[in-house]
């Protein structure tokens, strides 16, 4: 079986046409089987709008009214006449043998789906067994009793209140209490649904404002955590944020300048090449001039010292040479520096620093003595100061010594070089006056010398030049890398064409700026991320849970607020003129007197019934001490004041027995009138009636079986009379219930 859930949503039409009858019998059919003296299967069917049930005392008639109320979801054993579930199963005879359970099915009519289902009848069945299970059914589904109760309560069908009056119960209306009497005519008004709907919404707003609370509590819990999560992760975008922006800078800075770099070495590759082909031809060319000029050397000695010295020249140009590179790259290191002073120290130092002197700040805030405080601020200035004047000027004075001490020692090769090519002139002159053809070719000899020295200066220069760049480049590459990135990577960057050099100066003062606020930001720690990121989710989706909490309190509020007015309005519209039947029921039971209904608050209620007179109180929205108690309507009882004909009585604690029933019938027919219910179950109301009173009750209920159908258990003849159907009630002598169909003409 599946479970029946209601999801439909009020047919006002349906709701309407069942409220008011309108001609059709609800209720068609009851089966009893092992309910308590019925222990076989037994079938009534109601065709008509009346129906009597008669039969001796103690045959089982009530039994068929028990299982009226049980079918429509009583609870109480009292209410049932029994004593637990087991009561109400047939216990057996010494005759007949007990049952394993009892049924209840109860088929009313849904023609006019008054249910929400699609079919012509609805079957509610109620079974227990032995063990005490017990359980509910909507045509032959499952359903639950909270569901169920709200879908009867829809068509005004309940198991207590005044539309099923149990034996003993005639004067009901009268007996019961304010409160007990605003219900009964809440039922008939049909607003016992929203009643249900209404405190269903409370209870569930009651256990939404307790989950609300205790969500309330871990949040508070969880915030600080997830606060300083949130404050980490911030700082950990941040960071990224940075990071992306400084690769991309660095990137730019440093594949402009490295291309910068390789675009000039490639200028002079060809220039330098070409010179020094140049050199090699003239090389050749002064090795000629040498060789013939040795054939002519006549002097041996002079030859010989001419040789000498020019071995020593050589030596000291080649030293002149090695020691003006040593130079060059001393002064290009200087020009590197002067340059770009924002690397005098190295990224990974100065974090160091940066981080030093915020463990001081830290430090120092945690100070209260000023004095203190401002030792150890001059302190960090000092620090600040020393930091950036100490590198650059332990630095700036080793290359400059460096490059003082070299220009020195090239400055002294160079006079050597210059004295030992005088000497070597001057000896060669002694030679050139004796020999004019010697002369000549020392002459052609020393131009071509002199022409190898310029190129020899010129490829000096440009390889110079070369070394310069190259120490750049390489410096560069060492930046890069003590970023911790691959030399292989910077290499393969394609240079941003936009760039010139204005721009990239911004550029290193923006990387400057950002890696210093990356060192502000300092390192974090992600491997505490797991821990938080877990509850944060969790304070998002206890967030979320609260948020949809808190809508559906809102909600509730609202429905329980409408619910209320729907109650509070309905009730106030009909009141006045049930009121004013029951006036007019009670006079004619009476044969005169006046009787009416009023509102009051809970604790006036037995004063103003034995105590107030009729005279002095106003009708309708008036309570007993002739007070408005706005918006406090729902609380309002009902009490019954009222006046006899020719007796002095002003309370109903006066009165008879007979006439309290008169009262109860009198509010009962004022009920049917304003608002006629689907069917009425009646158990021996009329017992306490004499005959006038019994022929008129019988009168009224034919008056009314056009709009209700009547079901009722009676030992009155003029009640009988006023049947269409008749069942008649036995118990043989096995204990057992059987029915008969009497049919009345
Ligand atoms: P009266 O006219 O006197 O009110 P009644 O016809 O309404 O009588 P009921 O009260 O319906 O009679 O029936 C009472 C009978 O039902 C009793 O004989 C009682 O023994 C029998 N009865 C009640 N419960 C069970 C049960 N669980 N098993 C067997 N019989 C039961």
């Amino acid at each position: 079986m599946t479970p029946f859930t209601f999801e439909g949503e009020e047919d006002e039409r349906s709701l309407k046409h069942a409220a008011k009858g309108a001609g059709v019998n609800l209720l068609n059919r009851l089966e009893l089987q092992g309910f308590k003296s019925f222990a076989g299967k037994t079938v009534f069917e109601f065709p008509a709008k009346v129906v009597g049930v008669v039969g001796p005392n103690g045959s089982g008639k009530s039994n068929i009214i028990d299982a009226i109320r049980w079918v429509l979801g009583e609870r109480e054993a009292k209410q049932l006449r029994g004593e637990g579930l087991e009561s109400l199963i047939f216990a057996g005879t010494p005759k007949k043998a007990a049952v394993g359970f009892a049924r209840v099915d109860m088929i009313l009519d849904n023609k006019n789906k008054v249910f929400p289902v699609d079919a012509e009848e609805v079957v509610i069945s109620r079974r227990v067994d032995r063990s005490g299970t017990s359980e509910f059914s909507l045509n032959e589904s499952e359903i639950k009793l909270k569901d169920l109760l709200p879908l009867l309560a829809r068509i005004r069908l309940g198991a207590r209140g005044i539309m099923i009056v149990g034996q003993g119960q005639s004067d009901i209306f009268v007996m019961s209490s304010p409160k007990e009497r605003r219900e009964m005519i809440e039922e008939f008004l049909g607003l016992r649904e929203f009643r249900i709907k209404k405190s269903q919404a409370e209870r569930r707003l009651d256990s939404s404002l307790i989950n609300i609370d205790k969500i309330k509590a871990m949040l508070e819990e969880l915030a600080p955590q997830v606060r300083v999560f949130q404050k980490q992760k911030t700082r950990l975008e941040k960071r990224s944020e940075i990071e992306v922006e400084l690769t991309t800078l660095e990137n730019s800075y440093y594949s402009f300048k490295y291309s910068g770099f390789s675009e000039e070495l490639k200028k002079i590759a060809a220039p330098l090449a070409e010179l020094q082909s140049e050199r090699n031809s003239l090389e050749e060319k002064v090795k000629e001039e040498e060789k013939t000029l040795n054939t002519l050397y006549k002097n041996d000695d002079e030859y010989a010292r001419v040789k000498e010295i020019r071995v020593k020249a050589n030596a000291a140009i080649e030293a002149e040479s090695l020691k003006q590179r040593e130079l060059s790259r001393v002064e290009t290191k200087i020009e590197i520096q002067k340059e770009a002073p924002q690397y005098i120290h190295k990224p990974a130092e100065f974090e160091e620093f940066i981080v030093s002197l915020r463990t001081g700040i830290e430090k120092i805030l945690e100070l209260d003595n000023l004095a203190e405080i401002k030792s150890r601020l001059k302190a960090i200035v000092g620090n600040v100061q020393s930091f950036f004047s100490k590198k650059e000027a332990k630095e700036d004075v080793d290359l400059e010594k460096e490059r003082e001490r070299l220009a020195q020692e090239v400055s002294v090769l160079k006079t050597e070089v210059e004295k030992l090519r005088r000497e070597e002139d001057e000896v060669s002159k002694k030679t050139r006056d004796t020999n004019i053809e010697f002369r000549e070719k020392v002459g052609r000899l020393n131009e071509k010398k002199n022409e190898r020295y310029a190129l020899d200066r010129q490829i000096q220069a440009l390889i110079l030049q070369r070394e310069t760049i190259e120490i750049k480049k390489e410096e560069l590459e060492r930046e890069w890398a003590s970023l911790g990135k691959a030399v292989e990577d910077l290499r393969n960057l394609k240079p941003d064409a936009n760039l010139d050099e204005g721009t990239l100066r911004q550029l290193a003062s923006r990387m400057m700026r950002l890696r210093g606020e990356l060192t502000a930001i300092g390192e974090i720690d992600q491997s505490v991320f797991g821990e938080f990121e877990e509850s944060e989710k969790r304070f998002e989706f206890l967030s979320a849970q609260l948020a949809d909490l808190e809508k559906a309190s809102a909600d509730l509020k609202i429905l329980i607020k409408d619910l209320d007015a729907r109650i509070k309005n309905d009730f106030k519209t009909s009141f006045k003129a049930i009121s004013d039947a029951f006036n007019e029921y009670f006079r004619l039971m009476f044969g005169g007197g006046k009787a009416r209904l009023i509102l009051e608050e809970p604790s006036f209620a037995k004063a103003s019934e034995g105590e107030t007179d009729i005279a002095d109180v106003a009708f309708g929205a008036g309570t007993a001490k002739g007070e408005t108690i706005e918006g406090k309507e729902e609380e309002l009882g009902v009490a019954i004041d009222l006046n006899l004909p020719r007796k002095k009585i002003t309370g109903v604690s006066m009165l008879s027995g007979g006439e309290k029933t008169l009262v109860s019938l009198a509010a009962l027919f004022a009920l049917i009138s304003i608002s006629p219910p689907p069917f009425l179950v009646l158990d021996e109301i009329d017992a306490p009636l004499d005959e006038e009173n019994a022929r008129r009750f019988s009168e009224l209920i034919k008056q009314f079986a056009d709009k209700t159908q009547f079901i009722i258990v009676t030992h009155n003849r003029s009640t009988m009379e006023a049947t269409e159907v008749l069942y008649g009630v036995t118990m043989g002598e096995d204990g057992v219930s059987k029915v008969l169909s009497l049919k009345l003409e």
